[in-house]
C-alpha cells in the first residue's frame, strides 16, 4: 500500500490553491468533514463531541445534494463523512456518498462499522476512496466497556469489516480499508491482537492514535503514554508489504508541544458541516453559535463561505485565541505549521 502521509498533510499536492491563498485571493476549501447524523449507536468513553448529546438530527438530503453540486464546481475536492454522530444512522448515507463521487468530489467515511452491512457496502463502496473503522478493543469486554454499546457489537463490527474486505476483493475496488484504535489504558494490551485480526481480514492498514482532549468534551481523560514507544515497536512487527501500521508517535509528541504558528490559516482549506446544516470552521467549535458561518437551509454554500461573517470568524483565530482555546494536536496542526513557514520565510530562501 502506498504511504498515505497519516502523520503529515497533503497540501503540497495543491500548489495552485496554496499560491492563490498566499497572494490574498478568496479560495474555497479543498476538504470538508460532514456530519450526516447527530445520532450514534455507541457512546464511546473518549468521544470528543459527547457535549453535542447525540441528537437524532439528520442532514436534509435534498438541500445538501443541491449544495454538493455547487461545492464541486467551486473546487471542493473531498468530503469525509464522519462528524458528530455515526454516518450510517442516516438512511440515505449510501446514496449521498454515491452522489458525492458523481459530482466530482472524492468521498470517504469514518464509522464504527456496526451498521455497515454487506448490502450497504455493495451500495456505496465503489464511491469511497477510503473507509476507516473505529475499533477500540479486541475482546467483547474491552470493546463494550469503551464503546458503551449493545452486547455483541464487536462481533457485528468485525463481521461487517470482513464482509467489506470481501466486497473490495470481489469488485476489485481500490477503496483503502483501515482500522483505527484510540490508545487508552483499557486497550493497550489488546493492540497487537487487533492488528493481527485486521491484517488477516485483508485490510490495508491499522493505526493507533493518542487521545487528545477536546476542550468542550465531558470526557476528561488523562493517559500516560510512557509505554507508547514499546507498544509502537511491538505492533509495528505486524507490518507487511501490503499492510501498513501507523503508530502515531508524532501525534503523541505533539501533545506536549505548543503550537508553533500564530493563525489557523488551515481554516481556508478545510471546513465542517454538522447534521443541522451549519457550516463551522473546526470541529472544536461545533455547537457554539458564535462560530457558525451560516446554514445551508438559509444560504447556499458559496454565499456562506464568501460572507463577511465567515471571513470575520476565520480571522478571529489569531495567536492569542488559538493558544487559549484550541485543542492540542488538532486536525490542522501540520497544515498550519506548513502555511506558517510559507507565510514567514526565513533567511536565504533562494539557496535551495
Ligand atoms: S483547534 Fe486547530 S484546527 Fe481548530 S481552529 Fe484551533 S488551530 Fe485551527
Amino acid at each position: 500500500m502506498e504511504d498515505i502521509r497519516m502523520d503529515s498533510h497533503k497540501l503540497l499536492y495543491h500548489p495552485q490553491r496554496v499560491a492563490d491563498w498566499l497572494s490574498g485571493k478568496q479560495i474555497y476549501p479543498i476538504e470538508m468533514e460532514v456530519g450526516l447524523s447527530g445520532a450514534c449507536n455507541h457512546r464511546c468513553i473518549f468521544c470528543a463531541v459527547d457535549y453535542m448529546e447525540y441528537k437524532p438530527k439528520l442532514l436534509p438530503k435534498d438541500i445538501f445534494l443541491a449544495n454538493l453540486e455547487l461545492m464541486g464546481k467551486k473546487g471542493l475536492k473531498s468530503i469525509i463523512y464522519a462528524g458528530e454522530g455515526e454516518p450510517l444512522t442516516h438512511p440515505d448515507a449510501p446514496e449521498i456518498i454515491q452522489r458525492t463521487k458523481k459530482y466530482g468530489i472524492d468521498a470517504a467515511m469514518s464509522t464504527n462499522g456496526v451498521l455497515f452491512t454487506k448490502e450497504k457496502a455493495v451500495d456505496c463502496m465503489s464511491a469511497l476512496s477510503w473507509i476507516r473503522f473505529s475499533i477500540a478493543g479486541a475482546t467483547d469486554e474491552t470493546y463494550e466497556k469503551i464503546h458503551q454499546c449493545r452486547k455483541g457489537d464487536l462481533k457485528r463490527a468485525l463481521q461487517n469489516m470482513a464482509d467489506v474486505a470481501m466486497v473490495k476483493r470481489q469488485q476489485k475496488l481500490s477503496t483503502t480499508l483501515g482500522a483505527q484504535l484510540l490508545l487508552l489504558p483499557e486497550n493497550k494490551s489488546e493492540i497487537v491482537q487487533l492488528a493481527r485480526m485486521v491484517r488477516e481480514m485483508g485490510f490495508d492498514y491499522f493505526t493507533v492514535k493518542p487521545f487528545s482532549q477536546h476542550p468542550s468534551s465531558k470526557a476528561k481523560i488523562t493517559v500516560d503514554y510512557s509505554e507508547a514507544e514499546e507498544i509502537g515497536r511491538e505492533v509495528k512487527e505486524y507490518e507487511t508489504e501490503n499492510f501498513k501500521i501507523y503508530f502515531r508517535s508524532q501525534s503523541i509528541d505533539n501533545l506536549n508541544m505548543e503550537k508553533p504558528y500564530s493563525d489557523c490559516e488551515g481554516l481556508n482549506f478545510m471546513t465542517y458541516m454538522d447534521a443541522a446544516g451549519n457550516l463551522f470552521p473546526c470541529i472544536v467549535f461545533m455547537g457554539q453559535d458564535d462560530f457558525i458561518y451560516g446554514n445551508i437551509h438559509e444560504q447556499t454554500f458559496p454565499e456562506i463561505w464568501e460572507s463577511e461573517r465567515a471571513k470575520k470568524i476565520r480571522a478571529a483565530f489569531d495567536c492569542k485565541f488559538i493558544h487559549a482555546h484550541c485543542r492540542k494536536n488538532c486536525r490542522l496542526d501540520e497544515i498550519n505549521k506548513y502555511l506558517h513557514v510559507l507565510k514567514n520565510p526565513g533567511a536565504h530562501v533562494n539557496f535551495i
